[in-house]
């Protein structure tokens, strides 16, 4: 029988207070209510570490250097205490050991560490998928351990106990599928349509929406999904619906030039095609590098690299149609126009003070 969360730390050496906080900790990045604590510890003291396997195919790695720089817990804490990382082709050390035997090039090393892992934790194992999977040229437009990647995924995928794709490649074939698609890629959920696939989109995926998904199956099992497959929890609500920007759109105050005045006030990035309006995620609450920042708030309008297809849609940069004003029967123009001049003091008051309210509790934090 493999070890407890609990006795993992113990034998670490963590003590049981610092265990209770790390608790305390999860409970918040899994997305559930603090009065989960009691549920999550028992988990964390009762369940068995959970093995992931975690393979690569056409992509950048966005997700796992996104991954590796999670802010808490940090990557290397998670690996070594949290989940059992048994395969990972880009963090693991004995990547790429091979020799040539006979005139072939035969792999060691992985590939039995691998065949090894599949075996002894068949219908137990976590499978995460990074990369698209190329189907053209029958699959050689990506090869893993002398095999296209393809064959890689169905191995993996069969004895999962859960599939999770984690970055825009994965969830929808990302960049190696724009348009013209010459490798054919596609994504995990289209390549396996009969599994439950968990997408984690993002290009990349917010590193602590990767280990929060992760640590929610390995403790809880499924969590409920959006109708493309995503964690609710996380991609729950429009970035417009969190982003601090949002009194700026309601009063028609919008940047029209990415160096005009009202950007330098920090108004709404709307006019210069920002896409938070229909992009699902959380980066308007979590922000990134533990929540220092997130791309609006360093003044780039969202580019909804969460969404499908982001890359085809419209061209960055240019405003979204038909975008409704809540509470108003006209347009943003218009709105922007009349609103501009009588609002202003007011908002930059409210947001001046938001925003010291902000980094005065980031610097307590710290
Ligand atoms: S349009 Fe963009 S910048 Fe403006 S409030 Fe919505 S998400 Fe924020």
């Amino acid at each position: 029988m493999g070890k407890t969360y609990w006795e993992v730390f113990k034998e670490k050496g963590i003590s049981r207070r610092e265990f209770l906080k790390f608790a305390s900790y999860i409970t918040g990045l899994m997305g559930l209510a603090p009065s989960m604590v009691p549920k999550v510890v028992h988990a964390l003291e009762t369940k068995e570490r959970v093995p992931v396997i975690w393979i690569h195919g056409l992509e950048c790695s966005g997700p796992s250097e996104a991954f590796i720089r999670s802010a808490a817990p940090y990557a290397s804490d998670l690996l070594l205490n949290v989940i059992s990382a048994e395969i990972d082709d880009i963090l693991q050390a004995s990547a790429g050991v091979y020799y040539e035997e006979n005139g072939k090039i035969v792999y060691k090393g992985y590939l039995k560490h691998e065949e090894d892992a599949l075996n002894k934790y068949r219908g137990k194992y976590i499978m995460v998928v990074e990369g698209s999977i190329p189907l053209g040229n029958d699959g050689k437009y990506c090869i893993v351990g002398g095999k296209p990647f393809k064959e890689e995924v169905l191995k993996v995928a069969e004895g999962a106990a859960a599939i999770v794709a984690v970055g825009s490649c994965a969830t929808w074939g990302g960049i190696p599928k724009a348009r013209p698609n010459p490798t054919q890629s596609v994504g995990v959920m289209d390549f396996l349509p009969n599994k439950v696939v968990i997408n984690v989109s993002g290009c990349p995926p917010i590193p602590e929406v990767i280990t929060g998904t992760i640590l929610h199956l390995a403790l809880f099992g499924p969590m409920p999904l959006d109708e493309m497959g995503r964690p609710k929890q996380f991609f729950g609500n429009r970035i417009h619906d969190t982003c601090y920007r949002r009194p700026f759109f309601n009063a028609g105050q919008f940047v029209e030039k990415p160096d005009d005045d009202a950007a330098k006030k920090g108004w709404c990035l709307y006019k210069i095609g920002c896409r938070g309006p229909t992009t699902y995620n959380s980066c308007g609450n979590m922000r990134w590098f533990g929540g220092i920042s997130y791309p609006i708030q360093s003044g780039a309008p969202c580019i909804g690299c969460a969404e499908p297809d982001f890359w085809d849609k419209d061209p960055f940069f240019q405003r979204l149609q038909n975008i409704p004003l809540p509470n108003v029967e006209t347009t943003a123009d218009k709105v922007g126009a009349i609103a501009a001049g009588v609002t202003a003091g007011a908002l930059a008051v409210h947001a001046v003070a938001a925003g010291i309210r902000h980094f005065n509790k980031k610097d307590d934090e710290h």
